[in-house]
């Protein structure tokens, strides 16, 4: 396919003047004007801004648009291939941001495909909805995200079990032109920077559940819909030097309100059909992880960089406990990216759209998961406790003491105070304080738990291979050979 003109694609600044629309944000109890100036949301607008600005970028064109012309996070995956250049994207944006996932198109999209995906299955009308829905983000280039968690009350029981009928985003009224809906849904990302909200159910549902299976788009300016923003990974007071990753960039979550929100008929892909609420659920997710394991390996390459780079300042490379903890680190960000890779080239392609390895992905994101508390570990260690007791630039150019101070902390290789000090604010950033918990805590929640994850791997696993062949090594199968097929 030859490329075509990119008209669909937009600025940064057209991107900007998109999020000035009167949506109900509120920040600390107080009610947010304008999100693209608010004194700390406006760095997670800014960070957004990346996914248009790339696009700009001559280096990055090639990454960031399909052939057709649009912004490739749009591009419906139809191989392996198509997948790794998705892949690709996500880590290249990651790390332009560095090491915070943009994600305005990221989330959107993998909801978008998992509606495609599903459209065989939830049929006229939705299928032409879901349709026309994904055309309208790809050609307006919008920015979406997605509410999919509930505040779910009771974690052991169903939504109609539930004693608060809130729990869990509902359908309050069916109305000939759309439907009535109450709720909330928490942790919702960059709800605050897109234009659309897309939402989806969170698990799966029985008969008495219906009016909880219920999926949907709406623009967020939408009457009644009102996000809550946390304020966790606030950029207030920090000095993009003693915080060079968080400090000019953010995300957003939000408690997000639907207060009796009606949905025009055009945008519900499913209003009732508990049987699908389950798989809807799914396949967002299978690929929204895939996603995340993309968008992870800037992290991981981070920590291997750093773990070098405080190996190096202070002479500790030769050192034989550094040497083991470089190697493990290493396999713990190689170990990601071949599994990353592997998933999208074992794709399955469902309703024409191709599905990255559901098996492969959850064990991604779970060694991810559970690796990443260790490797934080590692390069604290050889780091040093100056992490969290380092003197700052101020101190550095104070006449009283300042030359003083540069000098001491001159460290190997001739690294010279001020970059010492750097490296340090570098590695407190990353693995430290707000940012370094904010990923820490995205890494065992944010797409599903560590059980879920678990729960996927046992019932994607195909247990009669291992155990034919365990029968076999014990004597209790016949045959004088193993099987011939040939574990993938
Ligand atoms: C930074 C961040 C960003 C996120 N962004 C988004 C977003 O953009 N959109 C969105 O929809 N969601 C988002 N999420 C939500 C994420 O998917 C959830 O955090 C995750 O699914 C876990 O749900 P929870 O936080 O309610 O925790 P819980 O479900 O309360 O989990 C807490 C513990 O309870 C366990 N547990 C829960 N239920 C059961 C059960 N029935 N039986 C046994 N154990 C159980 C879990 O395994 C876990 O150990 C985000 C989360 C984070 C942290």
């Amino acid at each position: 396919m030859t490329r075509t003109d990119p008209t669909t694609l937009r600025t940064a600044e057209q991107f900007l003047e998109s999020l000035r629309d009167d949506r109900t944000i509120y920040y600390r109890g107080e009610r947010v004007e304008d999100v693209t100036t608010h004194p700390v949301l406006r760095h997670a607008v800014e960070h957004a801004c990346l996914d248009y600005q790339m696009a700009e970028e001559p280096e990055y064109r090639e990454l960031a648009l399909c052939d057709a012309g649009y912004s490739r996070y749009f591009e419906i995956p139809r191989s392996g291939e198509d997948l790794l250049a998705r892949s690709a994207l996500i880590e290249a944006s990651t790390r332009a941001g560095k090491t915070l996932v943009v994600l305005i198109k990221e989330i959107g999209t993998d909801a978008l495909f998992a509606l495609q995906a599903m459209s065989a299955v939830l049929g006229e009308p939705y299928a032409g909805r879901i349709n026309r829905f994904y055309e309208h983000c790809r050609d307006n280039d919008l920015a979406m995200c997605v509410a999919q968690t509930d505040v779910k009350g009771d974690r052991s029981l169903v939504p109609s079990q539930q004693p608060n009928p809130d729990s869990y985003l509902r359908i309050v009224e069916r109305r000939s032109d759309g439907i009535v809906v109450r709720g909330a849904k928490i942790h919702t990302s960059a709800s605050v920077n897109a234009n659309e909200m897309i939402v989806l159910p969170t698990r799966a549902m029985g008969p008495d559940d219906a009016d909880y299976a219920v999926a949907f788009a709406i623009p967020v300016a939408t009457p009644g819909l009102t996000l809550v923003a946390s304020p966790y990974l606030s950029t207030k007071g920090k000095s993009d030097i003693e915080y060079p990753l968080s400090a000019p960039r953010k995300m957003v979550e939000t408690t997000t309100i639907f207060d009796d929100v009606f949905v025009p008929n055009e945008r519900v892909f499913m209003a009732g059909e508990y049987s699908a609420a389950g798989e809807l659920a799914r396949g967002f997710v299978e690929f929204h992880r895939f996603t995340a394991i993309s968008y992870k390996l800037p992290l991981v390459d981070a920590l291997v960089g750093a773990a070098l780079l405080a190996a190096r300042t202070n002479g500790l490379e030769r050192a034989g406990h550094v040497r083991d903890k470089l190697a493990q680190l290493i396999c713990y960000a190689e170990t990601l990216r071949a599994l990353t890779h592997h998933a999208a080239e074992r794709a399955k392609v469902v309703n024409g759209v191709a599905i990255p390895d559901t098996m492969l992905v959850n064990i991604a994101k779970l060694q991810f998961a559970e690796g990443l508390h260790k490797a934080l570990q590692f390069v604290q260690d050889i780091a040093g406790g100056l992490l969290v007791t380092y003197p700052t630039f101020e101190d550095l150019d104070q006449p009283a003491y300042g030359a003083a101070l540069k000098r001491y902390l001159v460290s190997a290789s001739h690294t010279s105070g001020e970059d010492r000090l750097r490296v340090i604010h570098m590695i407190t950033d990353l693995t430290t304080g707000e940012y370094g918990g904010y990923q820490a805590v995205l890494a065992i929640h944010a797409e599903g738990s560590i059980e879920a994850e678990k729960l996927t791997i046992l019932a994607q696993y195909d247990r009669e291979r291992s155990l034919e062949y365990a029968r076999w090594l014990a004597g209790l199968e016949p045959q004088t050979w193993p099987s011939v097929a040939v574990f993938r």
